[in-house]
């Protein structure tokens, strides 16, 4: 997702570190609309990871 939001951030300078400060409102709408045209845009590096599967298919399913 960060292709997505990286157009967003603006890089700020706090102290001795470099933060990229992104706003939130924006962030959520383009997250969200990301999220539900694609959602395997979640998914870590891991192809078998449960938990990423778990998530996208909506949390674990308790028997
Ligand atoms: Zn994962």
């Amino acid at each position: 997702m960060g292709p997505l939001l990286d157009p967003l951030a603006q890089s700020i300078v706090v102290g001795a570190s470099r933060w990229r400060d992104y706003p939130a409102q924006q962030v959520l709408a383009v997250a969200t609309a990301a999220i539900a045209a694609r959602q395997g845009i979640t998914r870590c590096a891991d192809a078998e990871c449960l938990l990423c599967r778990h998530a996208i298919d909506g949390g674990p399913v308790l028997s």
